[in-house]
């Protein structure tokens, strides 16, 4: 589904990304973990073109982003992308903000988009929350809003960036329930993650980041439990 090769980003003369390889497959769940500053977010970003790559090239699902004749709206619909901050709309209903992107980019009714809306809420679990304001809710709920927001658009692909580090720690449980679930249902994720228990246990590989390249990837059990580089022994002796 992704496919990026010698990704480079550079800020001015910080040169962010010093060439990335990764392939991500149908279904497959990839965690990327590093320490602040080693690029993670800026990779996730140039994977839906938040930025602009400076070098490389990625696809996703056989598009190339970085054709610059790409319809990049087209493109970045079948990706999902979920961070750090929920950034729900205030002022709507969370049914609302599950139905607003259906309706005018995918252009669908409004009987259908609230059905679609209805089935996505029911899956992070949150049925019964249609009709609240976002500021009714807790963190955790807010955030498996935002998912259950992405997942209404369909997407071959969801992007999330610390989904869980604005939370509290007694919320972060439910939200790391709901991506595995929908991880064990098949969706194609790449998550930039701290939470190692999670990469851990979901992760068919886990990506290890520093200085903006990828030092080591491998299967969990490889990289986070016997890992070969010195950089991620270190890295994961102040995490874990
Ligand atoms: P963290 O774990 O703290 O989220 P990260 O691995 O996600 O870190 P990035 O956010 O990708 O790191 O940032 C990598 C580097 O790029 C940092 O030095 C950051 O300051 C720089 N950077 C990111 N975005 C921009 C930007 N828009 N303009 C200039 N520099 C940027
Ligand atoms: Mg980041």
């Amino acid at each position: 589904v992704v496919e990026i090769i010698g990704l480079q980003k550079a800020f001015g003369p910080l040169h962010v990304l010093r060439g990335i390889d990764l392939e991500v497959r149908r279904g497959e769940v990839v965690c990327v973990i590093g320490p602040s500053g080693s690029g993670k977010s800026t990779l996730l970003r140039c994977v839906n073109l938040l930025e602009q790559p400076t070098g490389g090239r990625v696809a996703v699902g056989g598009v190339e982003l970085t054709d610059p004749d790409v319809d990049i709206d087209a493109a970045r619909r079948r990706i999902g992308m979920v961070f750090q901050q929920f950034n729900l709309f205030s002022h709507l209903t969370v049914l609302d903000n599950l139905t607003i992107a259906q309706r005018k980019v995918l252009r669908r009714g409004k009987a259908e988009a609230e059905e679609v809306a209805r089935r996505n809420l029911a899956r992070v679990g949150l049925a019964e929350k249609a009709d609240a304001m976002p500021a009714q809710l807790s963190g955790g709920q807010q955030q498996r809003v935002a998912i259950a927001r992405s997942l209404a658009m369909d997407p071959e692909l969801m992007l999330f960036d610390e989904p869980t580090s604005a939370l509290d720690p007694e919320l972060v449980g439910d939200v790391l329930g709901v991506m595995r679930t929908l991880a064990e249902a098949g969706m194609t994720m790449l998550v930039v993650t701290h939470e190692m228990q999670f990469a851990r246990e979901v992760a068919d590989r886990v990506l290890f980041m520093d200085g903006g390249v990828v030092v080591e990837q491998g299967p969990p059990e490889r990289v986070i439990a016997a890992p070969q580089h010195e950089r991620t022994r270190a890295f994961l002796s102040r995490v874990l």
